[in-house]
């Protein structure tokens, strides 16, 4: 039994052939720069995908395929389950394209050409904002007039929800403890990045909101602003929305002040001596500090908190200068086995830390076939 994954973005789709029994995965690869030169559509990118398959002699017909999952970042107040895609299904989903503008649009792209040329197959749609449905309302709440806030569905819905569940689950394993025992913080670093506090193995707070754009600082990506300036930049400077949401999305964050959204090269611009760089890595970290002491006060207690994604996975010096002098609220690094690099799940804290630090490779393709298999099998 195999499904075949698709992350289908505005330019790049990513998919992957998974085992979800085994987590054994048979191909995965990334079709980049649709809409430019040979990749003129998501259509000539799932065929570059498939021809890409059959180059390394995977025929979509002899792979045991059940299911085709599919990334979808926003499902709305109304999904939440993974869900079997049928028309009805997309028109919702296409009602939903305000909420997530630049993510939902090119997800039903992606939806809309496997359809078509795997007619034949059960495609189903993973919401990302799935696990936090259920956030405690004193969390998803703005202290916005209830009324309009009811009335245009404007609550935080949380987002990176298959990684936060998935990494949850994996750290609870680590640990040999039941995952519903566990208090639990996770850390989602990628270019896109995202903090998660659970209680008893349920989220009760996380830092995205009604849009991927809330809370850590990102590669490219604001995260936490005044909404003032986002009244000053359209009165005062005379931008218009949609140069403004491109201003938060594409032109900010470690990118926007450091010139570089490449964490790698954004160390090397530092050991250079350039001051914007470092100025991004500090406002950066000061950030993911903020919000760790934020859930370690909402939980009132962690047991572990846990690592994930490109940065959150590959950068000891982000680690190190997020947890460092914590030793007061319980947290306590070990320099040397968090310099190390592996790609298994692994402990960085002391022994003797109240908190175990754990880095927890992510791995939502894995998390998404499973919930296929779960689906067509049920
Ligand atoms: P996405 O949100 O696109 O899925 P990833 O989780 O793959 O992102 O993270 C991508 C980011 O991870 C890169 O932009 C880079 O900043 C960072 N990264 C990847 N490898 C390393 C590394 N070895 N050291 C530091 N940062 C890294």
């Amino acid at each position: 039994m195999t499904v075949l994954v698709i992350n289908s973005g505005s330019s790049s789709l990513k998919y992957a052939v998974v085992k979800p029994d085994t987590g054994e995965f048979l191909a995965d690869g990334i079709v980049e720069r649709i809409g430019e030169g040979p990749i003129a559509d998501h259509d000539a990118a799932l065929r570059a995908a498939f021809d890409a398959l059959a180059a390394e002699g995977l025929h979509l017909d002899e792979l045991g395929l059940v299911a085709v999952g599919h990334r979808v970042v926003h499902g709305g107040q109304t999904f939440y389950r993974p869900t079997v895609i049928d028309d009805a299904l997309v028109a919702k989903l296409e009602e939903l394209s305000p909420l997530a503008p630049l993510h939902n649009p090119p997800a039903l792209l992606g939806i809309q050409v496997a359809r078509k040329l795997l007619p034949e197959l059960p495609h189903i749609a993973v919401f990302d904002t799935a696990f936090f449905h259920d956030l405690p309302e004193a969390a998803s709440t703005y202290a916005i007039d209830h009324d309009l806030a009811q009335q245009w569905k404007i609550r935080r819905y949380g987002f990176h929800g298959t990684s936060h569940e998935y990494v949850s689950r994996q750290a609870a394993e680590f640990l040999g403890k039941p995952h519903d025992s566990l208090n639990q913080i996770v850390l989602h670093l990628g270019n896109g990045a995202s903090a998660s506090a659970l209680s008893g193995g349920r989220p009760v707070d996380t830092s995205m909101g009604l849009t991927p754009m809330e809370g850590l600082v990102m590669g490219t990506r604001s995260g936490d602003v005044d909404p003032g300036v986002i009244m000053y930049l359209w009165r005062t400077a005379g931008m218009s929305v949609e140069e403004i949401e491109t201003l938060l999305n594409r032109r900010s964050g470690v990118l926007g002040v450091g010139g570089q959204n490449d964490f790698r090269k954004l160390h090397e611009l530092i050991e250079s001596g350039d001051q914007n760089a470092q100025l991004a890595y500090d406002v950066y970290i000061h950030r993911l500090r903020k919000y760790v002491g934020a859930y370690l006060a909402v939980l009132g207690r962690a047991d572990v908190i846990s690592f994930t994604a490109g940065v959150g996975e590959n950068d000891a010096a982000v680690r190190r200068d997020a947890l460092s002098g914590l030793t007061g609220l319980g947290i306590e690094i070990d320099e040397g086995l968090n310099a190390e690099r592996s790609k298994q799940a692994r402990r960085i804290s002391t022994p003797d830390s109240p908190v175990t630090v754990l880095v927890v490779p992510t791995n939502e393709e894995l998390a998404i076939a499973r919930s296929c298999a779960d689906v067509v099998t049920s």
